[in-house]
């Protein structure tokens, strides 16, 4: 039976983020992913700056920013009245070496990861490789793995279950995944149609606020992305046609023939959090352990903050003998609280403020959010809070 300390389930952005650092630290590390290759996913787009900090401190950042775009400034907008809430990051030039947000696709870095992990040893990544069941004891997980043509058996100091919203890591632990899921799904079109023209000032990131259809534009390098929710009643081909797509495109004053797609995906949304994070030597990390509406940009960019408390914590125990129980209880803690008072909340609202914007007559969101752009103290406090910084001070506070 092959024998690692830590066995990785899912090659997502978290999942090869966590076997990364702990694969730098001299772990041996195994990450085990159903699928043939890490897939074209267009989910998360945006990194913020603490993301890009713990990117840089692995010595992947440089080649990550060649394939991405650097926002700085991003805009609430009102749909119907065309003003602009703008916020610079650059603000934050002080606290972050990267006061920015970097415009680019998931898949990029679970791919560059993918390619540094093999690099540094090859064959820490296994795709076609299904975890299917998993069982523990005092002294390690054992787990069986579907692949095309045998069931293999790995045994492991610890299982991170980084398998994503349909996690079996979490079904095995027998955790609840509490929250709700929206009635209205988010359908997201790719377009390398130059929108910019069609706009007043339009910037990489914008969140579009209206009463009946809010809508978010975003720049990757290769396209735009706009994201809008859709009809409850409507089939998945209807919202998926091109007169759906023309219709969609028309509101936004311009012409949908000549706005030709090379993606069209459709999102059911949720907010849950995992009932724990740690069964014992199971942990739950990203999307297996919670997920939230993609109105900010928080789900992968907090997954990749849990697999950074969680392995730093990995390594005092491997490496220095370091309390488990005592390490892996505060991780628990820190990240659900977390996932919680910050992501749940903050994703929550989000969405509120993009769904009320009248135009004729300011929500008192709006008013709100004026107010803070206008004054400098109230805005740095945004920002930090935007920026993702203010979650970390806040978990690292938490005992
Ligand atoms: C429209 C949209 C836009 C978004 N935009 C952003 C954004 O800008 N910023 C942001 O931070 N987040 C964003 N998100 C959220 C983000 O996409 C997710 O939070 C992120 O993908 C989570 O990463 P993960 O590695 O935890 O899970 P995943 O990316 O889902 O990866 C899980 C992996 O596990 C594999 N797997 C599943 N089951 C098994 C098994 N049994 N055995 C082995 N492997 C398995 C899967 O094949 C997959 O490769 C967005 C989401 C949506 C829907």
């Amino acid at each position: 039976m092959k024998r690692v300390q830590v066995l990785v389930a899912g090659a997502g952005p978290v999942g090869t983020t966590a076997a990364f650092r702990l694969a730098q630290a001299g772990i041996d590390v195994l990450v085990v992913e159903a699928l043939p290759a890490c897939p074209d996913d267009m989910r998360a787009s945006t990194m913020h700056p603490p993301t890009l900090d713990m990117l840089d401190t692995l010595g992947v950042l440089p080649e990550l920013e060649a394939q991405g775009l650097r926002a700085p400034v991003y805009h609430y907008r009102n749909r119907r009245s065309g003003e602009v809430i703008a916020f610079d990051m650059g603000e934050l030039s002080d606290v972050s070496a990267h006061p920015y947000r970097l415009q680019c696709e998931q898949f990029k870095l679970a791919r560059l990861m993918v390619k540094r992990l093999e690099a540094l040893r090859p064959g820490t990544v296994k795709f076609l490789h299904r975890l299917v069941g998993v069982q523990q004891d005092a002294d390690g997980v054992t787990v069986q793995l579907e692949t095309p043509f045998s069931i293999e058996t790995v045994r492991a100091d610890y299982l991170i279950g980084a398998d994503g919203a349909n996690s079996s890591v979490r079904k095995w632990t027998g955790t609840d995944f509490d929250g709700f899921t929206y009635p209205e799904r988010f359908l997201t079109l790719s377009t390398d149609y130059p929108i910019e023209q069609h706009f007043d000032r339009l910037v990489s990131v914008n969140y579009v606020a209206d009463l009946e259809e809010w809508c978010v534009l975003l720049r990757v390098p290769a396209f735009w992305r706009i994201l809008v929710p859709t009809h409850s009643a409507m089939s998945d081909q209807e919202l998926l046609s091109d007169a759906y797509k023309n219709a969609v495109v028309e509101r936004l004053a311009m012409n949908g023939a000549a706005v030709q797609t090379s993606h069209r995906t459709l999102y059911r949304v949720h907010q849950r959090v995992a009932k724990q994070f740690r069964a014992g030597r199971i942990l739950l990390a990203g999307d297996a352990a919670h997920l939230n509406n993609p109105l900010g940009g928080f789900g992968m960019n907090s997954g990749i903050h849990d697999v950074w408390n969680l392995t730093g914590r990995l390594l005092q125990i491997l490496q220095e003998q370091g309390d488990a129980d005592q390490l892996l209880d505060q991780y628990d803690r820190q990240r659900r609280s977390i996932a919680h008072s910050f992501v749940q909340s903050q994703t929550i609202e989000n969405k509120r403020l993009l769904e009320s914007g009248d135009g004729e007559q300011r929500s008192a969101m709006e008013i709100q959010l004026e107010g803070v752009a206008r004054d400098p103290e109230r805005r740095r406090a945004y920002l930090m809070r935007q920026s993702m910084y203010q979650s970390l001070t806040e978990e690292a506070a938490i005992a």
